[in-house]
Formats: C-alpha cells, structure tokens, sequence
C-alpha cells in the first residue's frame, strides 16, 4: 500500500523510517516533509502543506493512497479525518470531534470528570467571569496552575508561584489574550507534584495498547534548568512507570476514555497520548494529546521490534480491528538527544551547512531530522530544533553512548544540546549505574 504522512518535523521522519521498514508499504509520500524524509529510501517528499486538506485530497486520490498519517495537532483539530473520510480513504488519526480531547482543555476535564478520571481538581472560566477566575484561585484552597484552554503550541500553561503572579497570568489569559483565542476560556487547575510521564496508545475506538511509558526533557538547560522548549529529548521506558504504574493506567484511565469516547459518539482511532503526573495519590492525567509526541515517537519507533508491522498495525487502528494485530516492544531503552539551533527557544540563525558522519554505526541508531532544509545540494539548518539523534541499546547507558557518539559526528555551527537526556532514569536507584551522570 501506499502511505501519505502529514507534517515535517523529527516526528513525521520516524513515521516514514518506519513505515518504510514494513514490507506491506510500497511507497510513503511526506506532506511536506523535510531534507531528512526525502532520503529515506520508498519515502517521497511532496510540496503540499498541512493545512491545503483539498490539494492533499486530490493527491492522495491520484497516488493510490490507502492511508493517511497526520502528524501534528492542527490538522486534526481542523478535521483532516473527515476530508479523507469523505472520499474512503483511511486515516490513523481522530475526527475533529475525537480531537477536542487536545483542542479544548475545558472539554477534556469535563469529560475526565464524567468518566471519574483521575486528574487535578479544577473550574473553568471565560473573560467575562475573570472576577470569578481570580476570587477562585483565592478561595479553592490550593496552588493552582492556569491553562488557556485552546491550542497554544505547548505554550499555554502557567504555574504561577505568587498572588500575584496568578492575578498578572489570569489577566494575561483572559484579557490581554497573549495566547490569544486559546485564551477565551481558562482551566483553573489544583498544582500536582511528582514524576511526569508520556504514555502513547494505539487506539481503534474499542482496544488500546500502550507503548512503553516515555519522559521528556522540556528546558532548555542540563539538570532541567532554563526556558520551555519543544522538548529536547527524551527516552523510553521510564523506570518509574512500572508494571503496576502501567496497569493501573490502562485500568483507570486509558480503557474508560476510549470507551467514554465511543458511547459519547466520538470514538478515538489514532495514537492517544496521555501526560501524566504520578502523585501520592496515584497517577493523575495532566493532558491528553490526539497524535504522536515530538520527541517521544523518534524513541519508540526504535523500541518497536521487527516483529509489528507498523504500517499494519495503523491501518488496523483505522479499520477497527487493533485485537487482529501484535505490537511488540524490544527489552532495552531507546533514547534521543534533540541537537538545536544557538539561541533557541529565542531567536536563532538559519542556513547552517550541517555535515553528517559517512555512516551509521547500526540500524539500531538513526538521525531524524526536525529543522533542516537542501540548499544547494546541501543539508542546512532551518529550525530551531534541527535533529533528533536517536539510539537503542540493551541498558539505559549502551543507549546513551551510543546515541551521543553520534551527536559528537554530526557538526553545524553553534550545535546546542543537552548532555544529560535520561538521566531520570540513571539517577533511578534501582537500576545498576546509580549516581552517575552523563557527560
Ligand atoms: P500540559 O500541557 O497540560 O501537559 O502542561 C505542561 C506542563 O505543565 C506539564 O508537563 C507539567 O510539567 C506542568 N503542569 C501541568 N499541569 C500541572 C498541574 N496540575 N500541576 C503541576 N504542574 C502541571
């Protein structure tokens, strides 16, 4: 079959890697992809962007297309399900209803607290109750953190840490509108402490199967100081999730979601991911998000064995039918080290000639690209998040050197990245290299 993905950053380059790898697959199309997607071998880039859903239509139409993967949210939100719906093309990812899940936080917590989902206590409100926002954050009775309900590029949460930095966030929120529309309603949010997690979940409406819990690092700095970026690496699984973490999660949470989705006639088909944080209280769902999760997928792609037919197993999501096919993980941990632009998350230079080692020590260690563009025959940087060096090993260390030999073979000028992905779970005393840290 033929497979079109949608979008152009380190995700989209994973999901063609893989998909490519499936025997099933004989051509995958990249919409608009990026310097990375068009060398992999069977993967085409093509120049349609992620909001032109007619232009995508008819070239999915034209090229035989039996399967749509889109990559980021918007699309989704903006119902690119129901385009391809409505001419019989397949697609892993949920309707614009399933998709409010991401899209509307005020909808999300409505619907947790429907379905008795663990998650913060809160209250939602509008501009036009900001009084009532701010006598609440006053009166609740805890620390609170305040979400703007709509989608704000990762950027709309505040963990205010005074009175009056709250009243200066809702007064951002609410009437300056500085995430603007995502602001016209906020989440009054109880603050929760503990170790965060990403569990992402094949879905077709009825079974879900969780990968491996990731974790992510989202500041910029080493020891997880500085700005919020896009997420500078990340690594699976996390020790913290253990088994009874992970069952407990596919008890209370995942399975009453996908089922609460279904009977409210918005069945979620696609990839469910679930931030959560794990507190004394048992793990709380902090988000969800509709898609796969930029840096996590460049992890997991590479702890899928070569027994899941990723190709299969999406289009099994699609047709309803995720119990007819096996997802199998390998035993080690997968780890990727994000490599950015200098300056970023503020402003950075673009254009820079990347140079890249001659090869890849195994299939076990791949460089997917995020920001990059040809220039003149020439791989250049172009976004602040340039590469996503990934590796596999069989412990948490084996994946870590491995991957980081490589980071020291890739060279750009003003190359920035993190020394110290994963090292949640080096510090993690029950593992064997306890106490150490990477550098
Ligand atoms: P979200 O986009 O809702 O996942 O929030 C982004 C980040 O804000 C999370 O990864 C957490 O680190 C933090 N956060 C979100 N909700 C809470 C909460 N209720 N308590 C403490 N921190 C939170």
């Amino acid at each position: 079959m033929n497979v079109l993905v949608v979008g152009s950053g380190g995700r989209e380059h994973a999901l063609c890697w893989k998909l490519a790898q499936s025997s099933s697959v004989a051509a995958v199309f990249a919409a608009p992809g990026n310097a990375g997607t068009g060398l992999v071998p069977k993967v085409n880039n093509v120049p349609i962007a992620t909001d032109k859903f007619d232009k995508l239509v008819q070239f999915a139409l034209q090229n035989n297309i039996s399967l749509v993967v889109p990559g980021p949210e918007q699309p989704l939100v903006d119902g690119i399900e129901s385009a391809f719906r409505k001419v019989g093309i397949l697609v892993f990812g949920p309707s614009a209803s399933a998709a409010r899940m991401e899209g509307s936080k005020a909808f999300s917590k409505d619907f947790m607290q429907r379905h008795a989902i663990p998650t913060a206590a809160y209250k939602t409100f509008t501009a036009s109750q900001y009084t009532e926002a701010l006598e609440y954050t006053k009166t609740c009775g805890h620390r609170v953190v305040l979400k703007a309900s709509g989608l704000a590029a990762g950027k709309g949460v505040l963990i205010p840490e005074t009175p009056e930095e709250t009243e200066a966030g809702l007064k951002d929120i609410l009437l300056d509108q500085v995430f603007g529309s995502a602001g016209n309603e906020v989440v009054v949010e109880e603050y929760l402490t503990g170790p965060e997690i990403s569990v992402l979940a094949f879905s077709d409406g009825y079974t879900i199967v969780p990968l491996p819990a990731a974790q992510d690092h989202k500041r910029i700095g080493e020891g997880d100081t500085g700005l919020n970026t896009g997420g500078m690496g990340a690594y699976a699984p996390a020790p913290v999730a253990t088994k009874e973490v992970m069952q407990q999660i596919h008890r209370e949470v995942l399975q009453p979601t996908i089922d609460g989705m279904r009977r409210e006639g918005y069945p979620f088909v696609g990839m469910l991911f679930t931030g959560f944080m794990l507190t004394e209280k048992g793990p709380k769902v902090l988000e969800y998000n509709v898609r796969f999760g930029d840096p996590e997928t460049e992890a997991l792609m590479l702890l899928l064995s070569e027994e899941t037919d990723f190709a299969q197993v999406l289009l099994a999501c699609a047709e309803r039918r995720l119990d007819s096919v096996s997802v199998v993980t390998k035993p080690g941990v997968a780890v990727s080290v994000i490599l950015a632009s200098e300056g970023y998350p503020g402003s950075y230079p673009k254009g820079r000639e990347i140079t890249f080692p001659a090869q890849l020590p195994s299939n076990d260690v791949a460089i997917f690209h995020a920001g990059t563009s040809l220039q003149n025959e020439k791989i250049v940087t172009s976004g602040g998040r340039v590469l996503a060096v990934t590796a596999y090993g069989a412990s948490v260390r084996a994946a870590l050197d491995a991957a980081y030999n490589v980071v020291d073979s890739v060279s750009f000028e003003g190359k920035t990245y993190r020394r110290d992905i994963a090292h949640r779970a080096l510090d993690d005393s029950t593992l064997p290299s306890k106490g150490l840290t990477y550098a």
